[in-house]
């Protein structure tokens, strides 16, 4: 039996796709959005449709950008011979908001899980190994410390090891499983600044 009229169902649907949303969180964002003045709704659906069509990957560390380069990548005062590996973006913005680093940054956009079936293919790491061919001093492995994260660093120093290009792990302290953006700026600092070579 259908409790809501059929637009109001396709809201609720498509709203509980997204992550950390279920059903009832959809169902009541969805009554929400309806009863909101029109003008708030037109915004929110641009602001939908302008960043999915203005936002793409950086071509050098493919994090979420609306230019060719990031700011990061396009600055000639970061040191472009240290490379930092991230899951995704909001790694990198928790890094940033430390302020006390000044390499640049590569962006995975997930990680390995054999149990979720995503394997190397399925994330930046080729594009990391093609940017190992310039000039680079050392890669510092900033995976979460889940199991996926541990198992996407261990792949990732296997991998760099034999280029003799210098590997290093930010210091464990970060609690396992916990989401980076979550860490406060000086503990974030301590793990990178604790960094141990692999
Ligand atoms: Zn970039």
């Amino acid at each position: 039996m259908e409790y809501y009229s059929s637009p109001i169902s396709k809201l609720i649907e498509e709203l509980s796709r997204l992550p950390g949303i279920g059903a009832k969180t959809a169902g009541r964002l969805a009554f929400h959005i309806v009863n909101m003045p029109k003008e708030q709704v037109d915004a929110l659906a641009n602001a939908l449709t302008e960043a999915k069509s203005k936002v793409r990957y950086c071509r050098e560390c493919f994090t979420l950008t609306d230019d060719e380069l990031c700011p990061i990548c396009a600055s000639e005062k970061r040191n472009h011979k240290l490379i930092m590996v991230v899951e995704n973006t909001r790694d990198l913005a928790a890094y940033e908001k430390t302020g006390r680093y000044e390499g640049v940054y590569h962006v995975l956009h997930g990680a390995i899980s054999p149990m979720l079936g995503i394997g190397p293919n399925e994330i930046k790491l080729k594009e990391l190994i093609e940017r190992l061919r310039g000039d680079v001093e050392e890669v510092i492995i900033a995976t979460n410390s889940s199991l996926e994260g541990e198992t996407t660093a261990m792949y990732i120093s296997k991998l760099i090891k034999p280029t003799g290009i210098k590997v290093s792990r930010i210091a464990s302290g970060v609690p396992v499983g916990g989401d980076l953006e979550y860490i406060d700026e000086v503990t974030l600092f301590r793990a990178l600044e604790g960094r141990t070579q692999l």
